[in-house]
């Protein structure tokens, strides 16, 4: 099964990922932990990426495209995965299914995280994540259990750059200019299911398994 989850920073696409990616047995292919490894590693990618997301924009399309190919290829995506963060364009979205016809493949479904704009500015405003295995926590609605450490791998847990105030804003405003669109596309090919984002982990996981035909 080939998946895409689609939705603004903050609707939760992260975390139902890591629950989906268990119950599907696929990869899960999170452009935003690539490009966080690739700074982490001081690679060219990295390096150029930074300057983009510490802004809250997107990193150029040509990148990106590049990055999710060579990661298609690996063999751990035989049987399907997850796109978590990608598409983010509509010109992503084009060279998405150029690619995977290329190689008589198609996204099955795209799931759209549905939040309500406020939802979204408290949910990164105090959102932290674990360093090394990227799990999402909040300072307020779901610390994890020691402070600062992680509760599934022990890595330390940070706020991210990029969830700083003055960088949310920006992040969700390029959203709806150049994200946003992507659904509009999605829409139109009749692939786009959409899903209520907002209660708790297992009961949006559970909206996604049916939404898509999977029983839990
Ligand atoms: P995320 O972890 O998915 O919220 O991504 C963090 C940041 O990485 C985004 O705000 C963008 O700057 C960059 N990024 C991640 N995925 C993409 C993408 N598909 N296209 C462009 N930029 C991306």
């Amino acid at each position: 099964m080939i998946l895409a989850l689609f939705g603004p920073p903050g609707s939760g696409k992260g975390t139902q990922a890591k629950q989906l990616i268990e119950t599907l047995g696929i990869p899960q292919l999170s452009t935003g932990d690539m490009l966080r490894e690739a700074i982490k590693q001081d690679l060219p990618l990295g390096i150029k990426a930074k300057e983009f997301m510490n802004k809250g924009q997107l990193v150029p399309d040509a990148l990106m495209i590049e990055l999710i190919k060579e990661r298609m290829q690996e063999k751990d995506c035989e049987k399907g995965f997850l796109l978590d963060g990608f598409p983010r364009t509509v010109a992503q979205a084009e060279a998405l299914d150029e690619m995977l016809s290329g190689q008589g493949l198609k996204l099955d479904h795209v799931v759209s995280f549905q939040v309500k704009e406020r939802e979204l500015v408290d949910r990164l405003a105090g959102r932290i994540v674990c360093s090394s295995c990227g799990a999402s926590y909040h300072v307020k609605t779901k610390p994890p259990k020691a402070e600062g450490i992680c509760d599934i791998c022990g890595g330390t847990v940070i706020k991210r750059d990029d969830d700083k105030a003055d960088v949310v804003q920006a992040r969700l405003d390029t959203f709806m200019e150049a994200t946003a669109p992507v659904e509009e596309y999605y829409h139109k090919k009749g692939r786009l299911k959409k899903i209520d984002a907002l209660g708790n982990e297992s009961e949006v996981l559970g909206r996604i398994l049916g939404i898509i035909n999977i029983e839990a």
